[in-house]
């Protein structure tokens, strides 16, 4: 578990991550964001974490998946059921009846209904952080999935999910394109899913 202190925004992080999956709070005071949302089947795990963090349920005004993948958005239906809207972007719709595909019974996966999500443009993205209290924007950033979307914070921290690192990219286009996007938007700090915090890589060499 990591946790980092208040920033100038006013916007404290923590890590309420487990099996070696990173999910970020991101909080404006009691006014909460959930980015990436836990495995199916450990909506115990994911409340035990929380609570650990300080983090009350009631508190979380949306969970985000930053691509529909089941360690990232395998609890989405039941953060939903007690009261979690799931905020998705247009480009996720299509990707969400698919992660059953990827589930067996075992996993306990509830399967997520698509009619009662808060689903938004990346244009709009700023708009809705902002009714919220967290300065940022969605992006889209390609390279793992084509669905796959990242927060960044005004104060350059993005949150990238599963988006390969930018060294080992060379071969995928999509990639670093949305490694340049990042860094043209203002990134700074890297909060993957997997793995350290860490910085954004410099530009590559023209
Ligand atoms: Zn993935």
């Amino acid at each position: 578990m990591k946790m980092n202190g208040a920033w100038g925004s006013g916007l404290t992080v923590v890590n309420v991550g487990y099996r070696s999956t990173n999910y970020w709070v991101i909080s404006a005071g009691r006014s909460r964001l959930l980015f990436d949302i836990g495995w199916p089947g450990t909506m115990g795990q994911m409340r035990a974490s929380l609570s650990r963090m300080g983090v009350p349920l009631g508190e979380i005004r949306y969970a985000l998946a930053s691509h529909y993948h089941i360690d990232h958005a395998g609890l989405a239906q039941e953060l939903k059921r007690d009261g979690v809207p799931l905020l998705v972007l247009e480009v996720q719709v299509g990707a969400i009846p698919l992660v059953k595909r990827w589930t067996k019974p075992r996993d306990r996966y509830v399967e997520i209904t698509t009619h009662d999500n808060v689903t938004i443009s990346f244009e709009e993205s700023r708009r809705v952080l902002d009714e919220i209290g967290i300065a940022g924007e969605i992006l889209h950033t390609p390279g793992h999935s084509d669905d796959s979307v990242s927060l960044l914070l005004d104060n350059g921290s993005a949150f990238t999910g599963d988006l390969p690192p930018e060294a080992g990219s060379w071969d995928n286009a999509a990639a670093l394109g949305s490694w340049r996007l990042l860094r043209e938007r203002g990134a700074r700090q890297v909060y993957p899913a997997h793995g350290p915090i860490r910085p954004v890589d410099p530009a590559p060499a023209p």
